[in-house]
């Protein structure tokens, strides 16, 4: 696979647009998700990512000079106009690519939201931790945290990364008290040696900020996405995972987690 330049020049996360204080970088952005954070939701998929996962669905959203850009105060004023359809539990999350790229922003984006009684849901791939990002997560009604794969060689072959940011993300937020959900993308072959999904069990059975884990289905939806960029798309005979291999999978989450959603 060809790694596009621009990943090599900020898999340090580098923050985007910092000359650019108010303007977001983003892939796009949807109204009334369901799938990403509790209730009704709209869902901004930010820019950028450090990670270059076999399965992205997204690859047009890793160049962190791609998308368009877009204020802050213009997503508050979209969020505002649909917060009658939030109801109790929905609001806004941030999803990507990876949203903590764009962490100073975000942190205003979710600062506003708050003040205007807007929930905020972060999906992240847990890559970066620190002050900023640390900060936004105090701004973080929910965090939904991408768990790739629990052993680090294979998270590596998956993503090109390691896992323990991963880890220390997940770590961290159980220290803050506040929720989190996990997200695992089963893919056959790669993510679904009972082994490691006992391991991914017993590491964080006794969470107390941890509300679900979901199984994301694996799909081969974005391979047309790799073609059309000039990119091996290395998973082309991997079939989705049946129906008894996803009932499988939820089984041994049931024995570690308090509520398990095949998504
Ligand atoms: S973390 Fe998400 S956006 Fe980034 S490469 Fe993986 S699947 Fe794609």
């Amino acid at each position: 696979m060809q790694i596009p330049e621009n990943w090599l020049i900020h898999q340090d996360a580098t923050p985007l647009n910092e000359n650019d204080p108010d303007m977001l970088r983003v892939h796009s952005i949807e109204t009334f998700g369901t799938h990403d954070g509790p209730g009704i939701r709209m869902v901004i998929f930010a820019q950028g990512c450090q990670f270059r996962c076999l399965y992205c669905a997204n690859p047009d959203t890793w160049d962190v000079k791609g998308g368009t850009t877009k204020s802050i105060d213009e997503i508050v004023q979209m969020a505002i106009k649909e917060k009658p359809y939030f109801g109790k539990n929905g609001g806004v999350t941030v999803s990507g690519g990876e949203p903590t790229l764009q962490r100073s922003k975000l942190l205003q984006l979710f600062t506003k939201l708050h003040a205007h009684g807007i929930n905020t849901a972060l999906d992240s791939n847990g890559k970066l931790l620190n002050d900023e990002v640390k900060a936004l997560l105090s701004e973080t009604d929910y965090l939904l945290l991408d768990v790739k794969h629990f052993n680090d060689d294979w998270h590596h072959t998956l993503t090109a990364v390691s896992n323990q940011s991963v880890l220390k993300v997940a770590e961290y937020r159980e220290s803050t008290g506040k929720p989190m959900w996990l997200r695992y993308v089963l893919v056959p072959g790669y993510s679904d040696q009972e082994e490691y999904l006992h391991q991914l069990g017993a590491h964080f059975k006794n969470y107390l900020t941890i509300e679900k884990i979901e199984i994301q289905p694996y799909h081969l939806l974005g391979a047309h996405k790799w073609e059309a960029m000039g990119l091996e798309y290395k998973l082309k005979d991997i079939k989705p995972p049946t129906a008894e291999a996803l009932q499988k999978t939820a089984a041994i989450f049931k024995q570690y987690f308090k509520e398990v959603k095949i998504n």
